[in-house]
């Protein structure tokens, strides 16, 4: 048998991750990397620091470079897309985004990482200039430009989720004049309980930033650039316009092919085969099961593609794996101006999406003992939203000035193995005055979410 030949779409997290798994893991076999677009795996992860000068240099700021795979065995195409599959024959057609010539290429397995573009309001005026998208090399330079412009002074943010706020962080800490807009009514709704919103919403205003929450935009306006945002509660000068409302699956291509969900996600089952036989499918294009929700929910994160990835590698060759993906949990976090936060699992806004039970704590404390002076003993807040009935937990967010955002991490632990209150008021973390209290700050957390007495 002559090497298997495994082909990979995207060369972001998902297809990077496939790759190096599978040039480590096997002998004899052929990987090749489709990337649709120019520069190959530009980590938007990295884009806020990368516009906030924190990087060596813009071409740095990816997950790998085409040399870099190679000298591990690998071959990587950009500017070559995938536009069509041939399951009968096991082929696909790959087009050359440049010169427009096809060519055909044979699998054995075919692993799909074509991920998500985010998506432009469908409304009037959406093709003026300076209205940008945030994701991606080519947005991250156009970016780059106009917040180093004279001329960008009145900065529109459309969306107030995390990626609509590392925007209004870099904006707003350049000095522009900063409005932020979204739908929901308070930012970072999605994703926060509402006492951890209540500390980062003055802080927001603090920082200049105007909100225009519970806001629907109706058009754009100017002549050939934007030059207002008209909403139902009002006209706001721009200058620039960043659109960071949602996203939607590159999966037009498949149509017809691949079965596909509601809104675009391709369908997978618990091994992330699609209903072509040899044909996976995996990173922020699919919905992963969450382990808190016990169901499939968008999480659309580089580290739930990466552990994707690992587990469909490790399988791929099996012909029917012996054990299903065990999910993932979902953590992010951000820095706000001089607060940090980090957020693992549900909320109350995704467990009420989810229609699981749950009810929230919120808990506020000092870091250290009380002996330790206010300046160097930071406030801490903790938010947990559990089962009432199992105490289970489903969900936790951490907030500070102080960087405690690793307990965000140690949320995600209990979250993915489905310890209750009752484990994390017991577990056993160390103390040591320098760092918390006798208690530690999720013992407390959790104690306080069980009712007991106050430490
Ligand atoms: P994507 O990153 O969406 O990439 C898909 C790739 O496939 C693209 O390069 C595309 O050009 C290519 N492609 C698509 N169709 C085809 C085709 N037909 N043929 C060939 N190529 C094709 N996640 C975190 O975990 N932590 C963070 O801090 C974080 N920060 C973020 C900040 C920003 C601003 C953004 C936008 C996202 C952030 N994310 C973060 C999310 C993370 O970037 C995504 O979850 C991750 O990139 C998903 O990887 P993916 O492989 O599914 O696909």
């Amino acid at each position: 048998m002559g090497k298997q030949k495994v082909i990979i779409v995207g060369a972001s997290h998902g297809g990077h991750e496939s790759a190096i798994e599978l040039l480590d893991q096997y002998s004899d076999i052929e990987v090749t990397i489709y990337e649709a677009g120019d520069f190959v795996s530009f980590m938007s992860c990295g884009m806020e620091l990368y516009l906030k000068d924190e990087v060596t240099a813009k071409d740095d700021v990816r997950n790998f470079a085409p040399a870099d795979l190679e000298k591990r065995g690998g071959k990587i195409f950009k500017n070559n897309q995938v536009s069509a599959i041939h399951a009968d024959q096991k082929t696909v057609t790959v087009r050359d985004t440049k010169t427009g010539q096809e060519k055909e290429a044979a699998y054995d397995k075919l692993i799909l990482s074509s991920g998500v573009k985010p998506v432009m309001l469908p409304v009037e005026g959406n093709d003026l200039e300076n209205i940008y998208l945030m994701r991606g090399y080519d947005w991250a330079t156009k970016i780059k430009s106009a917040l180093e412009s004279d001329a960008v002074q009145d900065v529109v943010v459309v969306g107030a989720g995390y990626i609509g706020l590392e925007a209004v962080d870099v904006f707003a800490g350049a000095g522009k004049n900063v409005t932020l807009i979204d739908v929901i009514d308070r930012p970072l709704g999605t994703y926060l309980n509402p006492e951890l919103v209540d500390i980062l919403e003055p802080e927001l205003a603090k920082n200049h930033v105007n909100l225009c929450m519970g806001a629907k935009i109706e058009s754009f306006q100017g002549s050939d650039k934007v030059e207002t945002v008209i909403t139902d509660k009002g006209t706001i000068k721009a200058d620039l316009v960043i659109v960071a409302a949602g996203v939607k699956p590159n999966t037009d291509w498949l149509q017809g092919t691949v079965d596909l969900e509601d809104g675009g996600f391709i369908k997978v089952d618990e091994y992330f085969r699609t209903n072509l036989p040899d044909v996976y499918a995996i990173g922020d294009a699919v919905l992963p099961l969450s382990i808190p929700a016990g169901k499939p929910m968008p999480i659309a994160l580089a580290t739930t593609a990466r552990r994707e990835a690992q587990y469909l590698v490790k399988h791929i060759f099996e012909t029917k794996p012996h054990e299903a993906f065990a999910g993932v949990v979902g953590s992010s976090a951000l820095s706000l101006f001089d607060y940090h936060f980090a957020a693992s699992g549900l909320n109350a806004f995704s467990a009420a999406k989810a229609e699981i039970p749950f009810k929230t704590s919120f808990y506020e404390d000092r870091l250290r003992p009380a002996y330790i002076p206010d300046d160097s003993n930071p406030k801490v807040y903790v938010s947990l939203t559990f089962n009432p009935l199992t105490h289970q937990i489903l969900g936790g967010a951490v907030l500070s000035k102080y960087d405690v955002t690793a307990q965000g991490n140690v949320l995600s632990l209990a979250i993915g193995h489905k310890m209750t209150l009752e484990d994390l008021a017991q577990a056993d973390f160390f103390f040591q005055p320098g760092f918390d209290r006798q208690w530690s700050l999720l013992n407390l957390a959790a104690q306080h979410a069980l009712d007991l007495a106050r430490f």
